[in-house]
C-alpha cells in the first residue's frame, strides 16, 4: 500500500531545503516502497509564488504592465536560482530551465489579454494560480533523478476531476478514482516516484480549477483516497497538532492520536491545524492523515484518524484553544418568554450580516438569548438586530440588545471527554480557582468539547488551568 507525502512551500523553497525534502523522500521510499509526492508551489511568505502569480493578474487588470512584467522577472529568478543550485548536468538545466520559461510566456501572455481586456475570470485566476505547482513539480522531479531516485513530474489535472467551482473545487470522486489509479499506479508498478502539484485539478472538460488557497493537503487527501493509501503525510515544521499554544503554555506536548471530530473542533475553535476539508477524503475510506516534522522526521508526530477504535488516547481533556477579539450580543427581554420565533429572528438577522457565529447559549427561562461573534462585525450585527427588532424594542418586550466586547472563547477538545463524569465540573473548578470570571458556558452536544466564554484579558489564565487537566490526562 503506498504513502502520501505533501510538502509545502516551505520545504521546496530553497535548495537547502529541497536537500531535505529529496532526504526524505529516499528514505521513506525505501521503507515504503509506494510512494507519491504532493508539492505546493516554492516558496515561503512574503515571497510566495502563488502570491507572485495571483498580484500579477490583479496588476494586469489593473492595468500595471510593468507590475506583472517585474513578477515574471521574480519568477524567473526564483526558479532558475534553485535550479542553478541543485542541477549538475548543463543539459539537463538547460531543459529545465527553458521548461519554467514556457509557463513564464504563458503567464506573461495570459496577463497581457487580462491587461488588455481589464478583466479577470475566477478561470483565468485558477491558471494563474496553479502555475507555481505546475514549475514547483519538474525542478523536483529533475532533482530527484539527478540524486537516482525515479521520478516524474505529474500536473494533477490529469488526475482529480472537480466541478467547474473556480478557486474553490470540490472532487468528483469516481472520475477522480479512476483517473488517479490509471495515471499513478503504473508508475508505482514500475518504482517510479510521481511528484504531482497540489492545489490544481481540473473539470470534466479538463479546464483548469484549484481547490482553494492551501489546497495543496487537500490534493494529498483526495489523492490518497483515490489511491487507498495506508496513510497520508502532511510535512511541516512542527511536530505535529499541539495540546495548545506553547507561546501561552510552556509544558504544551504533541497529541500522538487526535479523531476526524476532535480536528474539526479544534480548527473551529481557533487552533492552527488542517483545514477540516483535508480530511474529508478520508473520513470515508478511513485513511489515516499525519502531520510531520521536516526538521524532526524519526518524530512520529500527530496522526488523525477516522474510526473510534483507532483512538487510543486516554480519557478527558485534550487539547485546548482559545479565540481573542470576540463580541457578545445578548438580545434580552421578558416579553421573547414563549414566543415562537424569537432564536429564528434572531439568527436570520446575524445571517445578514454575514457574522459567523461561534457560540449560543439560551436561559431556560427564555429571556434571553446570547452568541458570540467576532468583534468586527459587531457593529453591523447589532444594527441588523435593532432593524428585525425595531417593533419589539419599541414596545419594551425587547428590553435590550447587550453587548460586551474584548471577549474570548476558551474550548477543552477532547472526544473521550463523552460519558466522563466531572469533566466540566473539574474544568469549572480550573478556572475559578484561576480567578477566571466564565461570562458565558456552552457544550456541544458531541460532547466533544466545551466551550467558555470569557474576559480577553483573563485568556492565558484560563488556557493554563484548563491545559492542566490535559496534562493530567496524558499521565
Ligand atoms: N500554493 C497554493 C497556495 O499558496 C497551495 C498551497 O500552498 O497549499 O495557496
Ligand atoms: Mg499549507
Amino acid at each position: 500500500m503506498s504513502l502520501v507525502m505533501k510538502f509545502g512551500g516551505t520545504s521546496v523553497g530553497s535548495a537547502e531545503m529541497m536537500r531535505r525534502t529529496a532526504d526524505l523522500i529516499e528514505k521513506f521510499k525505501a521503507e515504503w516502497g509506494d510512494v507519491v509526492v504532493v508539492a505546493s508551489a516554492m516558496g515561503t511568505k512574503p515571497v510566495k509564488v502563488t502570491d507572485i502569480l495571483l498580484n500579477g493578474s490583479k496588476s494586469a487588470r489593473q492595468g500595471d504592465k510593468a507590475a506583472y512584467e517585474s513578477a515574471a522577472v521574480q519568477l524567473r529568478e526564483t526558479h532558475d536560482k534553485a535550479i542553478d543550485e541543485l542541477i549538475e548536468s548543463t543539459e539537463e538545466r538547460a531543459a529545465l530551465k527553458a521548461e519554467i520559461e514556457g509557463f513564464i510566456t504563458r503567464f506573461l501572455d495570459i496577463c497581457g489579454a487580462i491587461w488588455a481586456l481589464q478583466e479577470i475570470s475566477p478561470r483565468t485566476a485558477d491558471v494563474i494560480g496553479g502555475m507555481g505547482e505546475q514549475m514547483s513539480v519538474r525542478v523536483i522531479a529533475a532533482y530527484l533523478r539527478q540524486r537516482g531516485m525515479a521520478a516524474q513530474a505529474l500536473d494533477a489535472t490529469d488526475l482529480i476531476v472537480t466541478d467547474d467551482e473556480f478557486q474553490s473545487a470540490t472532487p468528483i470522486i469516481e472520475l477522480t478514482e479512476q483517473k488517479t489509479k490509471a495515471g499513478l499506479e503504473p508508475l508505482l508498478a514500475d518504482n517510479v516516484i510521481p511528484v504531482v502539484t497540489g492545489f490544481i485539478a481540473a473539470t470534466v472538460d479538463g479546464v483548469t480549477t484549484t481547490l482553494g488557497r492551501s489546497g495543496s493537503d487537500y490534493s494529498a487527501s483526495i489523492l490518497g483516497r483515490a489511491l487507498g493509501s495506508k496513510e497520508v503525510w502532511i510535512w511541516t515544521d512542527v511536530d505535529g497538532v499541539m495540546t495548545t499554544d506553547p507561546r501561552i503554555v510552556d509544558n504544551a506536548q504533541t497529541i500522538p492520536v487526535l479523531t476526524y471530530s476532535e480536528v474539526s473542533e479544534l480548527a473551529y475553535y481557533g487552533a492552527k491545524v488542517l483545514h477540516p476539508r483535508t480530511m474529508r477524503p478520508l473520513v470515508e475510506s478511513h485513511v489515516p492523515l499525519r502531520i510531520k516534522n521536516t526538521f524532526n522526521p524519526d518524530h512520529d508526530g500527530t496522526v488523525i484518524v477516522t474510526r473510534a477504535e483507532d483512538n487510543i488516547s486516554p480519557q478527558g481533556v485534550k487539547a485546548v484553544t482559545a479565540i481573542k477579539g470576540l463580541h457578545m450580543v445578548t438580545v434580552e427581554g421578558r416579553g421573547m418568554l414563549g414566543v415562537p420565533g424569537v432564536a429564528a429572528r434572531t439568527f436570520q438577522a446575524v445571517a445578514q450580516s454575514k457574522a459567523s457565529v461561534l457560540m449560543i447559549t439560551q436561559s431556560s427561562s427564555e429571556q434571553s438569548i446570547c452568541f458570540v461573534i467576532p468583534e468586527d462585525t459587531a457593529v453591523d450585527v447589532v444594527s441588523h438586530l435593532e432593524d428585525a427588532f425595531a417593533e419589539e424594542l419599541k414596545n419594551r418586550d425587547i428590553e435590550r440588545i447587550g453587548q460586551v466586547d474584548q471577549m474570548a472563547i476558551v474550548t477543552a477538545v477532547g472526544s473521550r471527554m463523552q460519558g466522563v463524569p466531572g469533566i466540566a465540573g473539574k474544568m469549572f473548578t480550573a478556572l475559578g480557582d484561576a480567578e477566571v470570571n466564565i461570562i458565558a458556558i456552552a457544550q456541544g452536544s458531541s460532547e466533544c468539547s466545551i466551550s467558555v466564554g470569557i474576559r480577553e484579558s483573563d485568556v492565558a489564565a484560563a488556557v493554563q488551568a484548563v491545559h492542566e487537566l490535559a496534562v493530567e490526562a496524558s499521565r
